[in-house]
């Protein structure tokens, strides 16, 4: 299952690690506010092991966050 982002907006989002090397192996995380930059090369990086984690759902922020 892919996830599509629309450009330049903020996403909720859910990924997981599915490096089995990693403590993090099989573990959820949510990140919100997520960018989604162009719209593609969207990744969350686990923070132990360095890789990019699949990303399993997306939510856009309704209404999208005010940041400076
Ligand atoms: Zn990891």
């Amino acid at each position: 299952m892919s996830v599509t982002f629309e450009p330049a907006l903020w996403y909720s989002v859910t990924a997981q690690d599915d490096n089995e090397a990693c403590a993090n192996f099989g573990k959820t995380f949510d990140v919100n506010p997520f960018y989604s930059n162009a719209g593609t090369n969207c990744y969350v990086q686990c923070g132990l092991c360095k890789h990019n984690m699949t990303i399993t759902s997306a939510t856009l922020l309704d209404p999208q966050p005010e940041l400076s």
